[in-house]
């Protein structure tokens, strides 16, 4: 048990010293006297991550690196003598590690400013992007986006804790963000949202003569007619998947057939519609697929049909992101006014800040409701479903997993 306790300390000492890095660096973008230090960082790399040069590599280490891993160092080291003050000497050298730890990035730092150990540094591998960015850990395609997406966000350097709490663990600044179902409430809720956190939306409806504004261009589609925007999507960043029926009441087989078309099957087929369009490396950094399943998947709505055709939708959402090809987030909103439900409890504009700001620290599962019970059974049910799709399905040959079999018959 005691032991425990010193292993936890030593472990806090190496997580204040990656949250001083991340600060480190955000000081480095807001901070005058040492920008010019950590612009050297950004000078070094091309967008494939191999370096323009390596005087300019080397000198990055030197102005850059270096710096930060002293500045953790000494942070952690006043810590752990503050704490000795207060505590005893024994936690001084329990949290030494993290001095320790620090200092072993100046090493690193040094060495790679001679041309040795390059490969310490595993954020910045060269070559094409090969997974998608990671949420609890920073991988290589999370910090390309720091690079080349927004220098303003993705600060953190190997926890994205400091980022999620910032709400800069996800950019949206200039980024073209489609949503479907644009005419109603929530859709216009979230084109408003999305502007207002410096995204382009474009609108996706069925509506016809549907009027959004100045500046926010209007496509109109059909649930069947996917296939026709790949063109249009192909320069889209965030598809937002929101469009949805809901019959109440109804049980006959054509209004299963319609909220399975509309709910199901149209928001599958518009999915991978996307997905095909991943093609570039960044595509995998940049692109990624919204989508509102609906606090349904885990309560009545007393719909039936609105909560069996959601739920299935949710289930295909859990299996495909096993292995797609970029980020897949769903939305599972709880009951909000509308044309659609008018005794809805929350504001729509609320739920879409929430869904933009819940966005933005990188929360895959965006859960936006007053009921408290959601925000239980829908983590658990995501991932029990999540761990029986892994053991019991394989991954499809091709790496997209999308193109090499062609179930849904996509022209
Ligand atoms: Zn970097
Ligand atoms: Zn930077």
């Amino acid at each position: 048990m005691v032991a425990m306790v010193w292993v936890a300390l030593a472990l806090a000492s190496v997580v204040l010293a990656e949250v001083t890095r991340d600060f480190y660096h955000v000081a480095g973008h807001t901070w005058e006297p040492i920008k010019q230090w950590h612009n050297t960082h950004h000078k070094a790399f091309r967008k494939d991550l191999t370096m323009v040069s390596f005087d300019a590599f080397s000198k990055s280490q030197w102005y850059n690196d270096v710096p930060e891993a002293l500045v953790m160092a000494t942070v952690v080291a006043i810590a752990a003598t503050g704490a000795g003050i207060g505590f005893g000497w024994a936690i001084t050298w329990t949290l030494w590690t993290g001095v320790m730890y620090s200092l072993a990035f100046a090493v690193t730092a040094i060495a790679r400013s001679q041309n040795r150990m390059m490969w310490t540094d595993l954020t910045h591998e060269p070559g094409p992007l090969t997974d998608n960015p990671s949420n609890w850990f920073v991988n290589r395609t999370y910090h390309w986006r720091h690079h080349f997406d927004s220098g303003n966000a993705y600060y953190c350097g190997t926890l994205t804790a400091v980022d999620k709490i910032l709400g800069t663990a996800l950019s949206l600044q200039g980024k073209t963000v489609a949503v479907t179902g644009a005419s109603g409430t929530l859709g216009r809720a979230l084109l408003k949202a999305l502007k207002a956190a410096g995204a382009r939306p474009i609108a996706l409806t069925t509506s016809p003569n549907a009027d959004f504004g100045p500046r926010v261009p209007v496509h109109q589609w059909r649930p069947g007619q996917e296939r026709e925007l790949q063109k249009k999507l192909a320069n889209v960043d965030i598809l937002i998947i929101n469009h949805g029926i809901n019959e109440a009441g109804a049980r006959s087989p054509e209004a299963i057939a319609k909220a399975y078309e509309v709910n199901t099957m149209s928001a599958w087929r518009l999915m991978e519609t996307f997905l095909d369009t991943i093609t570039l490396s960044k595509h995998r950094a940049l692109k990624e697929v919204w989508i509102n399943t609906s606090e349904a998947e885990v309560q009545p709505a007393f719909s039936p049909l609105y909560e069996i055709s959601k739920r299935a939708i949710g289930d295909i959402i859990t299996l495909r992101r096993l292995d797609a090809p970029c980020v897949i987030r769903k939305l599972v909103l709880g009951p909000f006014k509308s044309n659609l439900n008018p005794i809805g409890v929350m504001d729509a504009n609320f739920v879409a800040r929430g869904i933009v700001e819940l966005a933005k620290r990188d929360f895959r599962d965006i859960i936006v409701t007053i009921n408290p019970l959601t925000y239980v059974t829908f983590p658990l049910k995501e991932a029990s479903k999540s761990l029986y799709f892994r053991l019991f399905s394989k991954a499809a040959r091709s790496p997209r997993g999308s193109k090499a079999s062609n179930p849904i018959g996509l022209k």
